[in-house]
């Protein structure tokens, strides 16, 4: 690729967070934003991240600059520099506050670099608004969630409202929005204490704060998906949130392939068209502790429902699933994928006809771009009220059953079969793809060139941030 010269005009820093979710949204970004011929691009992230994003931006003239990983930070292993790799999702808040230590060599790079025109940089590295008052350039901030998710914690937040029911899965009416019901089960910890402390409060509190102080908030969303929740944030937070996606649209062009070049599940995928669309895919994303109880079960769930399905499943997972148990209990009317596939084009496979997923925000947004109905089984972090979204909101998804009812329920084979069944050939099913459908074209809509409303929202910030 042509390397575009230091004299361009307007240069961007995006500095995505150490984790796949968060960084693919920002490589996406970096594609757009390198489509207008006076712009540069540099990405910052660390030597262990370097291959997965110089991979991913090989379609693209963006630098690269790798800062060093912090070392020896208690409890985080050597050579983890990624929150995938971290052998349990509570050294999250640890892991996401030794980069802080990252900022003299950031700055040592930053002085090195073409002025900045503004930065983009995810909410967990908070710190790097310091650098950018320090050196004068704007900071965007970017969480990677949808508005309705940001909407539904501030509206519990500013109202203490989870502090007044008696059990975790009463349901609380939200003042701000009365048709919406969440229950404290829909949050994690530190959202649930009544005086909360630890290091992922802190965090978290660092990076509201460093939000709230930078010019706004890029949302890789689209107005026309959640025109309400938008219109209210913008009204009611300081924080001007910028609906300017959805990025996965942005996509790199893929290689054509020959047959044998194709990996083995796409294969698959191509042998199952002869039924038509019939496929579930089964994913939860890239970073969820699944206990080994509930492998099995979904397992045994997904092999008595009537469906094909693809289940792509983390190496960690099946290390405590137990490999070959698992491979037995599937029969042969699915598989199972252990290694990192291109979600993007399995879920635009035309077998596929469901997403039984997590509902990270990156899962969701691909399920819609790609017209699949989802069937959600939030796990941690916002993915509870994601899945409110999904299925209650914009109806372009069912929920799981779980045994009890609660959002935190363990989910029994039954209701898994049930409702792998209603979404892939019921009437409730039917309604919801037809939903997903039209937000699919929505969101096409909102990323056109020149026209749609995500189109329009970059350009305003843009013109903004480079015409003072
Ligand atoms: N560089 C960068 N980000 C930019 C522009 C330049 O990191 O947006 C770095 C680039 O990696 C190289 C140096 O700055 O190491 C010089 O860049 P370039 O080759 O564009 O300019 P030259 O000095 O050759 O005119
Ligand atoms: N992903 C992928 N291949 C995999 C696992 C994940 O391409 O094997 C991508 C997926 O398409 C999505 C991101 O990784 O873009 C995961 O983000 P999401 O917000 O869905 O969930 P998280 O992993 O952050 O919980």
């Amino acid at each position: 690729m042509e390397a575009r010269s230091r004299d361009s005009k307007y240069h961007v820093i995006l500095f995505p967070f150490m984790s796949k979710g968060h960084t693919f949204p920002l490589l996406d970004l970096a594609r757009l934003l390198l489509r207008r011929p006076d712009f540069i691009v540099t990405v910052f992230t660390t030597s262990g991240n370097h291959s997965f994003i110089a991979n991913s931006l090989s379609d693209t003239t963006a630098f690269i600059i790798d800062l060093p990983f912090p070392q020896n930070i208690p409890q985080i292993p050597a050579g983890v520099e990624s929150t995938d790799q971290l052998p349990s999702m509570s050294l999250f808040a640890p892991f996401a506050l030794s980069t802080k230590l990252m900022q003299p060599d950031f700055e040592k790079a930053i002085e090195t670099l073409p002025p900045v025109s503004f930065m983009v940089s995810d909410g967990f590295l908070w710190w790097t608004l310091d650098s950018a008052i320090k050196f004068g350039f704007p900071r965007l901030v970017s969480y990677g969630m949808c508005i309705y998710s940001s909407c539904l914690y501030k509206a519990v937040a500013e109202r203490r409202l989870l502090f007044g029911p008696e059990s975790d899965d009463e349901l609380i009416t939200l003042p701000q929005f009365p048709w919406i019901k969440v229950t404290r089960n829909d949050f994690d910890s530190p959202f649930t204490d009544s005086e909360p402390s630890g290091p992922l409060f802190e965090l978290n509190m660092a990076s509201l704060i460093a939000a709230i102080n930078s010019y706004g908030t890029i949302i890789n969303s689209f107005y026309e998906l959640e025109a309400t929740f938008a219109d209210h944030w913008n009204k009611e937070s300081g924080n001007k949130a910028w609906c300017v996606g959805p990025l996965c649209l942005v996509d790199a062009p893929r290689a054509q392939r020959e047959p044998h070049e194709k990996p083995t599940w796409i294969k698959w995928l191509d042998q199952k068209l002869q039924q038509g669309r019939s496929v579930l895919y089964v994913a939860f994303g890239s970073q969820v502790d699944i206990s080994p109880q509930q492998l099995k079960e979904i397992a045994i769930g997904l092999k008595e429902s009537r469906v094909s399905f693809l289940w792509v499943t983390r190496a960690k997972e099946l290390e405590l699933g137990g490999e070959f148990e698992l491979e037995e209990r599937i029969g042969d009317r699915g598989i199972v994928v252990r290694e990192w596939v291109d979600q993007r084009e399995i879920l635009m496979h035309k077998s596929v006809s469901g997403f039984l997923s997590h509902c990270g925000w990156n899962s969701v947004l691909e399920s819609i771009c790609a017209g699949v109905p989802i069937l959600a089984w939030p796990m941690m972090a916002e993915q509870p009220l994601n899945a409110r979204m999904v299925a209650e909101e914009i109806r372009v998804g069912l929920r799981v059953e779980t045994c009890n009812g609660s959002v935190r329920g363990f989910v029994k084979r039954e209701g898994l079969k049930k409702m792998v069944e209603e979404l892939m050939e019921g009437e409730i099913g039917k309604e919801v793809r037809k939903n997903v459908e039209e937000y699919g074209e929505l969101a096409r809509k909102a990323m056109e060139v020149g026209g749609g409303s995500s189109w329009r929202t970059l350009d305003t910030l843009v013109n903004d941030l480079t015409c003072a």
